[in-house]
């Protein structure tokens, strides 16, 4: 990165960038991965570059679908620029169907489609490990307003429906998936951080049987291989529905 831009917050996937104008930011995909808070790290050449372009589709898809997010334009292939926003420390996962956690820390089995979606928020605190919170919780640590949580849950609710219906056009199955929010400097909550196969879960609907093949972030975490391949795989399938459908 040029180094006129200033360099504001480094996280485990991303590098934010001071912009020339101060209501916004540069963001730069990184080709590191990790897993299990951190105790699990890797580098994927070209990771970077897949997510921020299988991102930046994304939020193009949903700011057409009116979706207030802080995507404001792909600066090259690795870089995107955002509104600055000031984050909300919760992870709002939804899952349509249970694995991964869920399934660790209840009864439910793994892979049982749920009648309607799961939210769950966890705090955003890595020396606490991202503890599940309550909405009791959320309203005792003052976090956000009953009315923005609100907000939050409808906004995750309507996201899960343009991107289940998205993904499955390209024969692929969401299972769950994680955002983050914002509030940028008109105090609006915008969509934040990313979507990509590192915080979705993405099967392959393209299996004879019931198999299970991810595309996903946990090629990682369960040793699986292909890391790259899964990742160009879904930039690959979201790319030719968007030619195809352009014609
Ligand atoms: N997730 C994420 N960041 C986290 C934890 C989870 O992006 O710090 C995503 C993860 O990729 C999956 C969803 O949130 O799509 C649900 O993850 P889960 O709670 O099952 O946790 P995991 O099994 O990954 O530990």
């Amino acid at each position: 990165m040029n180094n006129k831009y200033e360099l504001i917050y480094e996280g485990k996937a991303k590098k934010v960038f001071s912009h020339d104008d101060a209501d916004k930011v540069i963001i730069e995909f990184k080709d590191d991965a990790t897993a299990f808070n951190a105790l699990k790290k890797a580098k994927f050449e070209g990771k970077g570059k897949l997510n921020c372009l299988i991102s930046t589709r994304i939020f193009e898809l949903l700011v057409e679908k009116n979706i207030p997010t802080h995507f404001i334009g792909l600066k090259n292939e690795n870089t995107m620029i955002a509104h600055k926003i000031k984050i909300i420390p919760l992870e709002i996962v939804l899952r349509n169907t249970a694995y991964g956690s869920l399934c660790k820390q209840t009864t439910i089995k793994s892979g049982t489609v749920l009648a309607k979606p799961l939210i769950d928020i966890y705090l955003k605190d890595d020396e606490l490990n991202d503890p599940l919170l309550t909405k009791d919780r959320i309203e005792l640590m003052k976090i956000i307003s009953a009315n923005d949580l609100d907000l939050i849950i409808d906004l995750t609710l309507k996201i899960n429906f343009i991107l289940k219906s998205f993904f499955k056009n390209i024969h692929l199955h969401l299972v769950d998936f994680k955002l983050e929010f914002g509030y940028d400097a008109e105090n609006n909550i915008l969509l934040g951080d990313e979507i990509s196969p590192d915080n979705c879960r993405l099967w392959d609907l393209n299996q004879k049987n019931d198999t299970i093949v991810s595309l996903d972030k946990d090629r990682f975490r369960n040793d699986l291989g292909g890391v790259i391949e899964a990742y160009s795989e879904i930039n690959r399938r979201i790319n030719d529905f968007i030619l195809f459908n352009k014609k």
